[in-house]
């Protein structure tokens, strides 16, 4: 049990103010709380983390802080974001290694949700057909080059002719009920995990990690409404101060991992860390039509373009409606619909020539302009729909004006770093460089779908920090489905079984 903290503090003693005698002086100040792990962010993210360290490691206190009222209110919310898992399968813009690497991640969400009861498991993770259309010569050409690469390592993968097509989907083949006239082909997995409600999962990891913790001394602080407002590196600890609703208090953390969106990287920065990165806040804005698909619908991506096409998704939080999007809209703020955040947006913009030279690389490409343009004029009222119309239509060419309607309020920002050494624009996910013992992760898109997987890998950066013991074994079982017996007979399962005890 080597992760156990001599002071822990219970859930009620969650030290407001109020709790600090008047009387004290500056040299006699109380010790502040204490936990072994202090996650910041209530998003998909932070509760996936919460939920590992839970159920796979013998730490005696964690803490969760989390600034809103109530878990994934802001990208993990499951009106701000796509709803996909994102499987490397139907993302033509993934190189196969990229592919590969994501599909691990991605499968621990499908086989995390076997583990819930059928009931909430029902409400986080749903299995539809999904498919990549490819429209004309060129991107059919390509994208059956694709499938000949990638089938053999993704296996459900079919290759859909346009008859195929018209079957999985009669509104992407048919108008009026007659095949389109434009060459088409698609790659589609029939049935399995593709969308996810990440609000509703955030929720169930907080559960879960309830659950794993019932009935031993082990405890679990969950803090809503409470944000970090600065960290202060200590010898052995991380000092944090934090403002919640009874006013501002500090916590002592062995641990910090920061999981606050665009947030981590400005909590870096007042640190020191991540000066290297700028931010480019990227919002993406959906349009609903009425129930046009059976299935996710993604078409073939122009690899001249930093972000994803609009693609067509049901909507799992609103049955009977099809969702198209998400735009690409470069926005000032770290946090969409809160305009307070736009002073937030100029501290981590860190505006020099370094970030000036990448935003002139991105601008120079024809393709980005016109791109960027675009999809700053889909939020115009009148024009927005019309333009918008004529791009989803490479998915549903029958669709009408009169179908689509702007998801009002729906949407969020993703948090793309720029990398001012390199004067580029970065995709993915990034974890900041920081010190031992504090880790700060941005995670724009597919942020949701790694959600375990980068979990796992914050997971073993603890373990060896704090010396506890970590469960690979039961780990490796129950998120990637490696039998026991797999895992002896592998040198992996070995490497995987000695280490489980991490000193
Ligand atoms: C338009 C759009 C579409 C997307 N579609 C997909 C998709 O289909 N599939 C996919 O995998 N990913 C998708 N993503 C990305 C995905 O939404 C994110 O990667 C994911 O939600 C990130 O989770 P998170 O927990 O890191 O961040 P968030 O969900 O943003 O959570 C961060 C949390 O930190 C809290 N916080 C911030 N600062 C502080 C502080 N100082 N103190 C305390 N709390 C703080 C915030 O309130 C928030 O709750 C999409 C994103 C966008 C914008």
């Amino acid at each position: 049990m080597g992760g156990r903290l001599p002071l822990l503090v219970s859930e009620s003693a969650a030290i407001p103010p109020a709790a600090i005698p008047s009387d004290v002086t500056p040299a006699a100040a109380p010790t502040p709380a204490e936990t072994d792990v202090l996650i910041i962010g209530g998003g998909v993210c932070g509760t996936a983390l919460l939920f590992e360290l839970a159920r796979y490691t013998d730490l005696g206190h964690l803490t969760l802080v989390e600034r809103y009222d109530q878990l994934a209110q802001v990208n993990s919310r499951a009106t701000n974001n796509s709803q996909t898992i994102h499987c490397g399968d139907i993302e033509t813009n993934y190189s196969l290694e990229k592919a590969r690497a994501v599909k691990r991640t991605a499968e621990m969400i499908g086989r995390y949700a076997e583990l819930l009861a059928p009931e909430q498991a029902s409400r986080c993770v749903f299995r539809t057909p999904k498919l990549v259309l490819a429209v004309g010569e060129r991107e059919c050409a390509f994208l059956r080059q694709r499938f000949a690469l990638f089938s053999p390592h993704f296996p459900a993968m079919e290759l859909l002719e346009k008859a195929q097509i018209a079957e999985w989907e009669p509104a992407v083949a048919l108008v009026d009920g007659v095949l389109r006239p434009e060459e088409l082909v698609a790659i589609g997995i029939r049935n399995s995990p593709t969308a996810v409600d990440y609000e509703a999962l955030a929720e169930s990891f907080v559960q879960q990690a309830r659950l794993a913790l019932a009935g031993s001394e082990r405890q679990l602080n969950l803090q809503l409404g409470t944000e970090a407002e600065r960290l202060v590196p200590e010898a052995d600890a991380i000092r944090v101060e934090l403002r919640g609703p009874e006013g501002p208090y500090t916590l002592r953390a062995r641990h910090v991992v920061v999981n606050a969106g665009a947030h981590s990287l400005l909590l870096a920065q007042r640190l020191g860390f991540g000066l290297q990165y700028s931010c480019l806040p990227v919002a993406g804005s959906f349009y609903f039509t009425p129930d046009l698909l059976r299935g996710k619908v993604y078409t073939v991506q122009n690899d001249k373009l930093p972000f994803a096409a609009i693609h067509g998704d049901p909507d799992v939080r609103a049955p009977g409606k099809t969702r198209f999007g998400p735009t690409a809209l470069l926005l000032p703020l770290l946090e969409r619909y809160r305009p307070a955040s736009f002073w937030q947006f100029l501290q981590v913009l860190r505006l020099d020539w370094a970030v000036l030279a990448a935003f002139w690389q991105l601008f120079s490409v024809a393709d980005i302009r016109g791109y960027i343009l675009r999809n700053l004029l889909f939020e115009l009222p009148w024009l927005g729909r019309r333009l918008f119309l004529a791009d989803a239509r490479k998915i549903v060419p029958g669709m009408q004006l009169e179908d689509l309607r702007f998801a009002k309020g729906y949407g969020g920002v993703r948090p793309q770093l720029i990398d001012k050494r390199n004067r580029r624009l970065m995709l993915g996910e990034v974890s900041i460089p920081a010190i031992p013992r504090l880790i700060f992760n941005v995670t724009p898109s597919p942020g949701g779908t790694c959600c375990l997987g980068n979990a796992e890998r914050d997971l073993e950066v603890i373990a060896a920090q704090l010396g506890c013991r970590l469960d690979r074994q039961r780990l490796a079982l129950e998120l990637h489905g490696v039998p026991p017996t797999v895992i002896r007979s592998s040198g992996l399962g070995e490497q995987l079984e000695g280490q489980s005890d991490a000193a």
